[in-house]
């Protein structure tokens, strides 16, 4: 028969008997766990992930990479690397992507991929080291090799995200905020039509507005009752529909048990002023924040502030100084009366009031120096690059890329 020749088994390859022995190796493994008492499955754990997972990793990259490179993929007809990865490795779009960043930043991080390949540190970790090297470019990440390593060895992920999170602040604060900004953008509540009796929820939220809405819920939550069988789930989205309830029952929009959830927020008196290399302003629970929206916050006079070890007795002074009289911001209202942002109007009670001369760069919580404007507006003026300033009594707004020096402005 002419096809005979196609039936002889063609020589083994070394990767493949390389992946026949990884094989063997693992139903070992899978045996001794079996038969491994409690005492020992701990440190099996652990064995499995040091010296199997985290390093196996480590390979997947360094062969990533070249795959990557060489263009292989398309072959497959994929149209690129992470295509390729998702379909053929069973990952999620996320996890493809992620493999990809590890395998192109770990190129240029030696010491990172040695330790991922020893086992020295988690394959979570390095997978934030590379976002950040992606994020600010892998020069600043190099030089701070050593130290996030560091790092990176003696925390948990949740940990070092905040760590990692906080070098991007510092090497690169106008890629943070660009990068706060798209997630901001990326907001969204979808409420379903009801289906089986329920109404679906789901949504995201941005840094601050998930802050928010943890602080508002933890108020509402006190510790449960022993007679309380309901799940952590189920408490929280009581306390969500209590904090909906609130404002249709007449209670004072915005409080929680008579007191406005606080925000609470860290920062040093160099990140306050803006200066270059100054650590980010971190908030409670969700990590390092641009330092526009620390200085947007900065207006707002319910977000507590923690200003560095040094000014922790100026604190109280500090709040004084920003917190608006009741009879100021009587008089804000009656002057602007709604959100003065450009044809706005939103209602008074939905606005804060903004400090020109920002608090932070010294501008006084006085009538001159204050305007009444939406949390949106009050976003765009901060974060967005938008500036307000009164001339001849009328309010002048520009979009970005008219900015004039803060301290040029009319106060
Ligand atoms: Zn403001
Ligand atoms: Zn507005």
């Amino acid at each position: 028969m002419a096809a005979l020749g196609m039936l002889v088994e063609p020589a083994k390859s070394e990767l493949q008997g390389a992946a026949e022995d990884l094989k063997i190796a693992v139903q070992r493994m899978a045996t001794c766990i079996r038969a491994a008492d409690a005492a020992e499955l701990g440190e099996g754990l652990i064995q499995i992930r040091e010296v199997g997972i985290d390093p196996l990793e480590a390979v997947f990259a360094k062969g990533l990479r070249r795959f990557d490179k060489s263009g292989e993929y398309k072959a497959d007809g994929a149209l690129s690397a992470v295509a390729w990865v998702r379909e053929r490795c069973n990952l999620s779009g996320g996890a493809a992507a992620e493999r990809v960043n590890v395998a192109r930043q770990l190129e240029t991080l030696p010491q990172i991929e040695k330790a991922l390949a020893k086992g020295n540190v988690g394959y979570q970790h390095v997978a934030l080291i590379a976002r950040a090297a992606e994020n600010v470019g892998s020069a600043p990440v190099q030089k701070e090799e050593q130290n996030l390593l560091k790092a990176a060895q003696t925390m948990d992920p949740g940990r070092f995200a905040a760590v990692a999170k906080g070098f991007e602040h510092r090497v690169d604060a106008a890629a943070a905020l660009l990068e706060a900004n798209h997630a901001y953008e990326r907001r969204y509540l979808h409420l379903s039509e009801p289906q089986n009796g329920m109404v679906r929820l789901d949504g995201m939220l941005d840094l601050e507005g998930g802050a928010t809405l943890k602080a508002a819920l933890s108020a509402l939550m006190p510790p449960p009752a022993n007679d309380d069988d309901r799940t952590p789930g189920q408490r929280r989205i009581d306390a969500l529909v209590d904090l909906a309830r609130r404002p249709l029952d007449g209670s004072k929009l915005g409080t929680v048990g008579g007191q406005r959830p606080h925000l609470l927020i860290t920062a040093s008196a160099e990140t306050l002023l803006g200066l270059k290399g100054a650590p980010p302003a971190e908030m409670a629970g969700v990590g390092p924040i641009p330092m526009e929206t620390a200085q947007r916050l900065a207006c707002d006079p319910t977000v507590s502030w923690l200003l560095g070890q040094a000014e922790l007795e100026s604190e109280s002074a500090s709040d004084a100084h920003r917190q608006i009289p009741a009879a100021t911001r009587r008089a804000l209202v009656a002057r602007d009366r709604d959100c003065v942002f450009n044809g706005c109007h939103r209602p008074a009670i939905w606005c804060d009031g903004h400090h020109l001369v920002w608090w932070t760069r010294g501008g006084k919580t006085a009538l001159p120096n204050l305007a009444l404007v939406c949390g949106r507006h009050h976003r765009m003026l901060h974060e967005e690059g938008w500036t307000l300033e009164r001339k001849d009594g009328r309010w002048v707004t520009r979009p970005p890329g008219h900015r004039v020096p803060t301290n040029a402005r009319s106060a």
